[in-house]
């Protein structure tokens, strides 16, 4: 068979070659050891948490290196293609401090390897299929799915792998005369490639028999797989290619040196194997990351679930108003198993100082934990400063929760809240993510100020009595102690113990102690029986605030 002619037959229209290709996207300058690592997301309006913990261990690996980090969009899929959904992959990884170097953006490409959406690719896989087919090593199919169905039935009879390959696919030695009257006759065809491998086999000794490939794979070590045997689609009738051969195209001519992607890929890694060899391209070093997991329900490990678990959503993250730099600073927790033992070694070191590597990652499944995330938040906010974490709720409120307008319009007012026992021996973990901070300090508010928590039993009857000798006697210029003398003076004039011990060595002799008469005040001006010391939260409201509150808890 002249498969030369058969190329050309095919292609008559792709005059580039190759080589043209491989000179348009030289070898990169890059210093020795430096990484390119790229994103591949799929245009489908939904980003997921996977995607960020790649993109993490994909913009670590080049930054680190000195290397290059690019976005490709990854759409020969078009039946998932999302309008807008480009504009939603930059802006949420942007969300998150994640920054590419090169490729697609918000003001299109960026770089001279692109260009970087694999629908506007076309010729140049087309390129490289027509050089397979010339060289006898890809050819045209024309089965119908029909037809693909019969041999699927007839395999399970036979209790053969379904797939096409082998003696299976009756396209593969089509003479030239056969293909271009198919052709002639207008019945579309694919292109598969024409694998040289063949299926594992029983031997006498009972166990299967067949080559196998190995790769070595950056954070999984050395993968011994089966050699692909199947004459894989490369190209569809529409001329685009299938994830398998743009990937390897694409990885090759954009001089990608780590492909780290998901764990999902690992069945199909002999197929790439396959493809970069027939093409006579150097194999990336592949990273297959770890799937996402979580302790379900029944307290069982289970992969995160689009339906059930909103978290997995990058949305979830950028709506609830987690800060970037705690999602960061829990995906390396996650990422890398010596990540915690570095931070609490280094409290106050920039994040980017940690050497992430890929043998620190974890190859079964990565335990993904809201807990976790909120425990990692409260430390990395306390280490962010009051007035940049007032502007950044700001702009979050603004994009996401315009309805807390009223806790922006004093700055400083606000600035100093967010700061309110930060400063103690042992601060105060309270702040989260925007929209608990935003219920949290809601008490300053009148907005959004009530009483929540019911007064405390043992107080409940002489609350009026407690808070009328509390105005009568207040003095906003007190110190904190003067002022907590005062209201040791009012329990004891009331009937409680002065101290919480004397209470509870002769309940019988008192009403309460001088805790439930300082809950009854702090219900009164906060509205919850639990918050930071009342004192310093009458200092931020102000004298008018606080009387206000009491008089209006004595009318009410
Ligand atoms: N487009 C692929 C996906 O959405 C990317 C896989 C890769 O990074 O190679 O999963």
């Amino acid at each position: 068979m002249d498969y030369q002619k058969l190329a050309e037959m095919l292609f008559p229209q792709i005059t580039k070659t190759p080589e043209d290709y491989e000179k348009m996207y030289p070898l990169r300058n890059l210093p020795e050891g430096a990484k390119v690592t790229r994103l591949g997301p799929s245009p489908t309006g939904f980003m997921h948490l996977g995607n960020l913990y790649g993109a993490f261990a994909d913009e670590r690996l080049a930054h680190q290196s000195g290397g290059v980090f690019y976005l490709r969009i990854e759409d020969t899929d078009d039946k998932r293609y999302v309008e807008g959904a480009v504009e939603t992959i930059i802006h949420s990884l942007d969300f998150f401090g994640i920054h590419f170097d090169e490729g697609a953006s918000m003001d299109g490409d960026k770089g001279a390897y692109g260009d970087y959406t694999q629908s506007h690719r076309g010729p140049i896989y087309q390129c490289f299929v027509k050089k397979l087919v010339s060289e006898g090593k890809a050819y045209p199919c024309f089965l119908t799915e029909e037809e693909i169905g019969k041999i699927r039935e007839q395999q399970e009879a036979e209790k053969k792998t379904p797939g096409i390959y082998g003696a299976y696919a009756v396209c593969r030695n089509w003479t030239i005369e056969q293909i271009q009257e198919a052709i002639d006759a207008g019945k579309p065809y694919v292109i598969r490639l024409k694998s040289d491998g063949h299926p594992a086999e029983e031997g006498a000794d009972g166990n299967m028999h067949g080559r196998r490939v190995c790769v070595k794979d950056a954070i999984r070590g050395t993968l011994d797989m089966p050699e692909n045997f199947m004459d894989t689609v490369i190209l569809k009738q529409t001329g685009i290619p299938t994830y398998h051969f743009a990937h390897v195209v694409d990885d090759h001519l954009m001089r990608t040196t780590h492909v780290v992607r998901g764990a999902e890929w690992l069945p199909s890694l002999p197929i790439h194997v396959e493809l970069f060899d027939k093409l006579g391209f150097e194999l990336p070093t592949y990273c297959h990351t770890a799937q996402l997991m979580k302790i379900g329900e029944d307290g069982n490990k289970r992969k995160l679930s689009k339906r059930k678990d909103p978290e997995l959503s990058l949305d979830y993250y950028r709506s609830q108003g987690y800060h970037p730099a705690a999602v960061r600073e829990y995906l390396l927790t996650i990422l890398n198993s010596n990540y915690e033992e570095w931070r609490m070694a280094n409290p106050d070191a920039d994040i980017d100082e940690f050497a992430f590597t890929t043998e620190k990652m974890s190859n079964s499944g990565a335990l993904f934990d809201l807990n976790k995330l909120n425990d990692v938040s409260k430390d990395t906010l306390l280490r962010i400063p009051a007035t940049e974490l007032a502007e950044w709720l700001h702009s979050w409120s603004q994009e996401f929760a315009p309805e807390y307008e009223y806790v922006f319009r004093d700055m400083d007012l606000l600035t100093q809240i967010l700061d309110l026992g930060r400063e103690d021996r042992k601060p105060r973990k309270d702040l989260i993510y925007a929209r608990q901070i935003m219920t949290f300090i809601g008490y300053f508010f009148d907005e959004s100020f009530e009483i929540e928590d019911e007064y405390p039993e043992e107080a409940a009857a002489d609350r009026k009595n407690i808070l009328q000798a509390y105005l009568d006697s207040y003095d906003h210029n007190d110190d904190q102690e003067n002022w907590f003398n005062k209201i040791r003076e009012i329990a004891v004039d009331q009937g409680y113990a002065a101290k919480p011990k004397d209470y509870k060595k002769n309940p019988e002799e008192y009403k309460g102690h001088v805790g439930h008469v300082s809950t009854v005040i702090r219900i009164a001006l906060m509205g919850r029986s639990q918050s930071p010391d009342v004192w310093m939260i009458q200092q931020i409201m102000g004298e008018n605030k606080v009387r206000a509150r009491i008089e209006a808890e004595l009318n009410r």
